[in-house]
């Protein structure tokens, strides 16, 4: 179905689409983004070409380049690869639930530690036991203890002259006996990836089975993120990333080569030493970032909003003047997914508020969206203008045509008389006409 609604709109919309040279213009500067951003090199590459697959062809949007064009296709793409929404640490298992933080040295292991402990203290109301198991250096185990004691939160006893598997597996007969629901354990690190390490994370994570297993990694590292991301998820098979420091400089791109070679999400972002500074990492906010052309997104997806305003105005005219049909009923039921919902074209009805409530109140419900408009597209244009005609025997081909039944047929015709009736009131009541004028 393309009622003549969606054709003028389609028209209006496209610019033409993006050829190949397009894309490959702007992708060379993209390109050079990306790896300024610290993505590994392979990454991009990787990245780089699906996102060439997806744009050419792409249509331009009126007002918008096809340079800017491509921006805004390259940045929804590093959402999408970044995970899309924001990622929340697994809470769904029975008490006690072990983490295990895993990670180079100096990577921010053990504040990121306290900081999920006062997180998960203060948002989720958790009990929370924080335990060190980092036997490497004399000062760690104080060091978690001293953060611990900051946020508030219990840290096991330290005893000395334990091994990591001991201290971790006392960690867990603690909360299990004084009824802890989280138990974190922050681990040793190395300067670098070496054998005994993996060792050991490996012989701890066999003993405790951790519901979470984090690895805590800088904001900073550049190419190694991969190597390093790679070897974690080897050993211990990651089930969430926490970038930290991403209160510097660093732009981030390690998110997205640490994401694409182990699939797990970027869960946390750590945003300054004190303790709160803990947040949700925000795909879509470091997509921003790593790409650092926010302007041109914000321009596109302006130009797109306008295109979607344009097109809700001359809905609503119709709907002021009481020309409503099926046709238009089709369109706007395919422009709701877009705009968000009816009510974001009703919003722009001043005065009509109660009226808005009604139709939001109206069981417009998402899912019987596409059903309605394959029962449309069964209909012959006659019976979109002038739903009137529509009797048992018609109704039955348009049912049988959209694979649908005769009651949902008749309900739709519901809905839409429902809408119609509403419509009338409102122009009764005069305060569209006043609205539409303000439009005009
Ligand atoms: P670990 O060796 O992995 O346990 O790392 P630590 O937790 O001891 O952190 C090393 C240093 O990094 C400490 O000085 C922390 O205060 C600092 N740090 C950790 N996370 C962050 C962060 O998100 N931002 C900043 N600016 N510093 C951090
Ligand atoms: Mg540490």
């Amino acid at each position: 179905l393309s009622g003549k609604f969606s054709d003028i709109f389609d028209r209006l919309r496209r610019r033409g689409a993006l050829s190949e040279s397009d894309v490959n213009d702007a992708l060379r500067e993209i390109r050079l983004a990306l790896l300024d951003a610290d993505v590994a090199l392979p990454v991009v590459k990787d990245f780089v070409a699906k996102v060439k697959e997806q744009a050419v062809g792409a249509e331009v949007l009126r007002s918008v380049s096809p340079g800017q064009m491509v921006v805004k296709i390259v940045n929804d793409a590093l959402i999408e690869a970044l995970g899309g929404a924001p990622s929340p640490l697994n809470l769904f298992a029975p008490a006690p639930i072990p983490f295990l933080m895993v990670g180079l040295q100096g990577s921010g292991k053990t504040t990121t530690s306290a900081k999920i402990a006062l997180r998960l203290k203060t948002r989720e109301r958790k009990k929370v036991l924080l335990a060190s198991l980092d036997t490497q250096r004399p000062a760690a185990q104080l060091q978690l203890e001293q953060l611990a004691q900051k946020a508030e939160v219990v840290s096991l006893p330290i005893i000395p002259g334990q091994t990591p598997l001991q201290i971790a597996q006392r960690a867990m007969e603690t909360a299990r006996r004084e009824v802890y629901d989280v138990v974190i354990l922050d681990t040793a690190g190395r300067l670098s990836i070496d054998l005994a390490l993996m060792e050991e994370v490996k012989a701890i994570r066999a003993a405790v089975n951790p519901v979470e297993t984090l690895l805590v990694v800088d904001a900073m590292t550049g190419q190694d993120a991969v190597t390093t991301a790679t070897a974690f998820n080897e050993a211990v098979q990651i089930t969430g990333i926490v970038m930290t420091r991403l209160d510097g400089d660093a732009r981030g791109g390690a998110a997205l080569s640490m994401r694409s070679v182990t699939g797990a999400p970027v869960k946390l972002a750590g945003m300054g030493e004190k303790l709160d500074a803990l947040d949700e990492f925000n795909p879509e906010r470091i997509a921003g970032r790593i790409l650092g052309m926010g302007d041109i997104v914000g321009l596109v997806e302006r130009a797109a909003a306008n295109i979607d305003q344009v097109e809700a105005e001359k809905l609503a005219k119709k709907m002021a003047k009481g020309k409503f049909d099926l046709d238009d009923y089709a369109s706007q039921l395919k422009q709701i997914s877009k705009m968000g919902s009816l009510s974001g074209i009703l919003g722009m009805l001043p005065g009509v508020g109660k009226i808005k409530q009604q139709i939001e109140s109206a069981n417009l419900d998402t899912t019987v969206f596409k059903k309605h408009v394959a029962i449309i597209s069964s209909m012959t244009p006659a019976e979109r203008r002038a739903p009137d005609i529509l009797k048992a025997s018609r109704k039955k081909r348009i049912a049988a045509g959209s694979g649908t039944t005769v009651q949902e047929v008749n309900k739709l015709l519901k809905q839409f008389d429902d809408m119609s009736t509403m419509m009338k009131r409102m122009n009764k009541m005069g305060g569209a006409e006043a609205m539409m004028r303000q439009v005009q």
